[in-house]
């Protein structure tokens, strides 16, 4: 049966203007959110296109040729967002990832990923910086990506399949491009590559095996991401969400696996390592089991507003600072007192919270506000 698509209202266009603090003087830590928790993580959107539809995230019935995508002029330019990945950076920020829509279709990323990899941190140590693709162009732009300074590459891939995969991403791309383009990866060094797998119940659940038969014994670290409620557009119902507890079963049934530790603080994916030795899985169950607790990343969308939770309705419009005459001190003081006023816990209350929020605003969505 066809999931239930629901009508999309433009949300974009709700956003905050930041309080500005009078200071200009640089900012100096600690910065803690309402429940303690520090601003680690950025995740950067540079674009709100994509070339795919998976039905999770972009369903073809709203993303289609009259959907309205943003302007050119509306988008942060590689100056601003250099700019704002630098405040953020003395922030406290470590690690940044470039999502979107999908990252690659955003002309001359890799001048992005330069500007982003040279910029100085408080340590002298490099960012972790790093970017998640659907593949689609990934052989072509590896190289240059490498030489410009990226690090890892976090690649999608919901099924090895073909038809599946092609069913699920509504856009006809074949399996063995994706899988070329992790290759390429490997072979320029932007390795261990990461896989992400969204799994829905029902539609491609029967690929987990397979995925994790295919990349069992090769550097690739498989991970299964519970399918979650984002945005408003996907018509998401609980009995399509697999538990990762249930990956884990059917995974254990045939490759025995022990848990390992967390590597750091604030990691999504809890990681399995497969007892023979053949590498590691991981999965994030954003549904099934929150981790709101460690949440420390925030989200900066193509137009520059800034997002403090995956399931927000209202972003803090960052571009009016950078476009108005602010300085780099007073765009971190706004951030900062964004950052502390954070109380976020969403996938902890899902539970308790109505299906869609109470005041009539829309969740952002995925491709918006990057993954
Ligand atoms: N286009 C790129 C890609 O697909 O890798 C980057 C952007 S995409 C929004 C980032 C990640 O979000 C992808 O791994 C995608 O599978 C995941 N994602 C999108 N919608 C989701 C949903 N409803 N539940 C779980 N993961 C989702
Ligand atoms: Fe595009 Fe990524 Fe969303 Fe799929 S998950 S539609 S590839 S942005
Ligand atoms: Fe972080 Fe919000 Fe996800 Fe919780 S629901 S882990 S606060 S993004």
């Amino acid at each position: 049966m066809a999931a239930k698509v629901i009508p999309l209202a433009d949300h974009r266009l709700l956003a905050s203007a930041p309080l500005l603090p009078a200071d200009d003087t640089p900012f100096s830590g600690p910065l803690l959110d309402t429940l303690g928790r520090p601003l680690h993580d950025l995740r950067i959107s540079v674009t709100d296109r994509c070339n795919f539809r998976c039905s999770y995230c972009m369903p073809k019935e709203i993303f289609d040729k009259n959907y309205r995508f943003l302007p050119h002029d509306a988008l942060l330019s590689f100056e601003e967002i250099a700019r704002t990945a630098r405040v953020f950076v003395d922030l406290g920020v470590r690690k940044i990832r470039l999502t979107g829509g999908e990252p690659l279709l955003r002309k001359n990323l890799e001048r992005l990923v330069e500007m982003l990899a040279n910029l100085p941190t408080p340590d002298g140590r490099p960012l972790d910086l790093t970017l998640t693709t659907n593949a689609s162009l990934l052989a072509r732009k590896a190289q240059a990506l490498k030489d410009a300074g990226l690090q890892r590459i976090t690649v999608s891939l919901d099924a090895l399949d073909d038809t599946t995969f092609r069913r699920m991403n509504d856009a006809d791309f074949p399996v063995a491009d994706v899988l070329g383009g992790i290759e390429a990866a490997h072979r320029v060094g932007l390795g261990p590559v990461k896989v992400n797998m969204v799994v829905k119940r029902g539609t491609n659940d029967h690929e987990i095996l397979p995925m994790a038969r295919h990349f069992r014994g090769t550097p690739v670290v498989l991970r299964f991401i519970e399918y979650m409620d984002v945005g408003a557009t996907n018509g998401w119902r609980m009995d399509e969400v697999l538990p990762s507890a249930d990956v884990i079963a059917r995974l254990n049934a045939e490759f025995p696996l022990e848990a390992m530790a967390a590597s750091q603080s604030g990691e999504t994916a809890a990681r399995w390592r497969y007892r023979d030795g053949q590498g590691e899985v991981g999965v994030i169950s954003s549904v099934t089991q929150a981790f709101c607790r460690d949440c420390n990343r925030a989200r900066l969308t193509t137009e520059g507003r800034l997002f403090l939770c995956l399931f927000g309705t209202q972003g803090h419009d960052l571009r009016a600072l950078l476009r108005g005459d602010r300085t780099d001190p007073q765009v971190a003081h706004a951030i900062a007192a964004i950052w502390r006023g954070r109380g976020d816990r969403y996938s902890e209350l899902r539970a308790a919270l109505p299906p869609a929020p109470a005041d009539g605003a829309r969740r952002v969505e995925m491709h918006y506000i990057g993954g």
